[in-house]
């Protein structure tokens, strides 16, 4: 969702809804074909925090976008409505194809409410229910599938790295591949009014609308030096703007884009984890001190303070600054240990803490005070302290329980290989990396684990169970059909 500062060209686009679509299966072989390259990517970041709050988010949405009937069956079957975040600092969102959409920590860090993200990933949604994706796809083009995805991949790779010679595609091709790509205007309206209605019927303030579109406008002025954004596709045009504006309800109109930031610890300190984590410089992580010391942060808001609190701990971190990171940790316990949802963050934050200390103790004792109503960091956060307190056999029970339920979570997978592997049970370990393989898309190696956890299995040397055989077999049955099909349809 980067906002191209210069004009687009509108695209002869033919009319909406004449019916070509792509099939829901073949959009989602081709999104499936892309997400697998975008796991790869060294950008790609699962976050269990950033995600948890992400999450918080899209969920609400999707389940608006299905009440409003926005949301067909067919789609909702087929399709991954996925988020995959990427450490990149510009402020982008996308839609893929197959129902998957990146989200770049640069936005995640520059959002100042949850409405704002809501207003942003609503929007990308609709793209994909409304099937803009699919229609750009088998209008534009008369080349294969994988082709197309090949392209998108270029297109992605020509925006983080706009100067590479190497780049696949290039210059003047990258122009012409980003056009194809690129949404018509009646798209992007489509997009808007859609969007706005699943993002305020799943209860996030319409204002968060319209301040967005503040940010991206100034992002785009800001960081738009004449790169390849893939599906620069929103003109930021006045007229978008005011329609927006026309949305909202009369009472509301007045209200500024400063007045939607709410005193909202949580998201203060999601936002500076998220520029952190983005690809932050060694110089990046030492200006959170500088940010602390300054005199004038006393004068800031109680939320500002808390999010620079964070970012400075997080960083100091990462420096392996300890002592500075102790006591920054101390004053924001001190701070925001009346919000329950900031709380969580600051628990996860001490834990984490503790852990690349390596006093899984200590860990275990923030991990404690987390209030309880366990998600996925805490889940994950559990097994590895338990792990290093060398409790392998609680982690490893813990963790199936946890896969059983989320079959993709690769970091819950890889989590379980090494709790596996620390009790000998090494084809258990080994499919459980498969399984990492496996939620990543990338079948070819987890054929390759499969293949030897079966060569274990059967080599007798190894403790190993009838049931584990058996899931090995069955699994690289499945892969095989996999790879099979995917080797047929190129
Ligand atoms: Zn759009």
């Amino acid at each position: 969702m980067v906002f191209g500062a210069q004009a687009q060209t509108p695209l002869a686009l033919p009319q909406l809804g004449d019916g070509a679509d792509m099939s829901p299966a073949a959009e989602r072989r081709l999104g499936d074909r892309i997400a697998r390259e975008l796991y790869r990517d060294p950008d790609y970041l699962d976050d269990p925090v950033i995600m948890d709050y992400v999450q918080r988010v899209w969920q609400p949405l999707l389940a608006a976008a299905k009440q409003r009937g926005e949301l067909p069956a067919a789609l909702e079957e087929h399709f991954a409505w996925q988020i995959l975040l990427g450490r990149d600092r510009s402020v982008n969102a996308f839609a893929l194809p197959g129902g998957y959409f990146g989200l770049h920590l640069g936005l995640v860090s520059t959002v100042t409410s949850k409405d704002e993200l809501a207003s942003v990933l609503a929007h990308e949604l609709s793209h994909v229910t409304q099937r803009h994706i699919s229609r750009l796809i088998s209008r534009q083009n008369q080349q294969a599938p994988w082709l197309m995805g090949a392209m998108i991949l270029g297109v992605l790779a020509a925006s983080k790295n706009p100067g590479a010679a190497n780049a696949a595609i290039i210059g003047g091709q990258a122009v012409a591949a980003q056009n194809q790509l690129n949404f018509s205007r009646d798209m992007e309206r489509e997009a808007d009014r859609v969007g706005f209605g699943v993002m305020t019927q799943a209860g996030f303030e319409p204002q968060g609308f319209v301040s967005m579109f503040d940010k991206l406008q100034q992002a785009s002025r800001l960081n738009d030096a004449g790169g390849f954004p893939y599906l620069r596709s929103h003109p930021l045009t006045t007229e978008r703007i005011s329609d927006m504006q026309n949305r909202l309800p009369l009472a509301s109109t007045n209200t500024s884009s400063t007045a939607a930031i709410t005193d909202d610890f949580e998201q203060a300190m999601v936002a500076a984890r998220a520029k952190v984590l983005s690809n932050s410089t060694a110089d990046d992580l030492r200006s959170w001190a500088a940010q602390l010391s300054d005199p004038r942060f006393v004068t800031l808001t109680p939320t500002r303070q808390v999010g620079i609190l964070y970012g400075s701990i997080l960083s100091a971190i990462k420096l392996r600054d300890f002592s500075a990171a102790s006591k920054g940790l101390d004053l924001l316990k001190s701070r925001a240990m009346n919000h329950q949802a900031g709380q969580r963050l600051v628990y996860w934050l001490a834990a984490e803490f503790a852990l690349v200390q390596d006093n899984p103790q200590r860990a275990r004792a923030e991990w404690i005070n987390i209030p309880r109503a366990p998600g996925r960091p805490d889940i994950l956060l559990e097994a590895q302290i338990d792990i290093k307190l060398g409790q392998a056999k609680m982690a490893s029970d813990k963790l199936q329980i946890w896969v059983a339920e989320n079959p993709k979570d690769a970091a819950a997978w890889q989590l379980l290989a090494s709790a596996l592997l620390m009790q000998g049970r090494t084809v258990a370990a080994i499919r459980a990396e498969a399984e990492v393989n496996i939620a990543q898309l990338n079948y070819t190696d987890a054929l390759a684990r499969l293949e030897a956890a079966q060569d274990s299995a059967r080599s007798g040397k190894l403790r190993t169970d009838y049931f584990e055989s058996s899931m090995v077999d069955s699994r690289l049955k499945q892969v095989q059909q996999i790879l099979k099909e995917q080797g047929l349809e190129r």
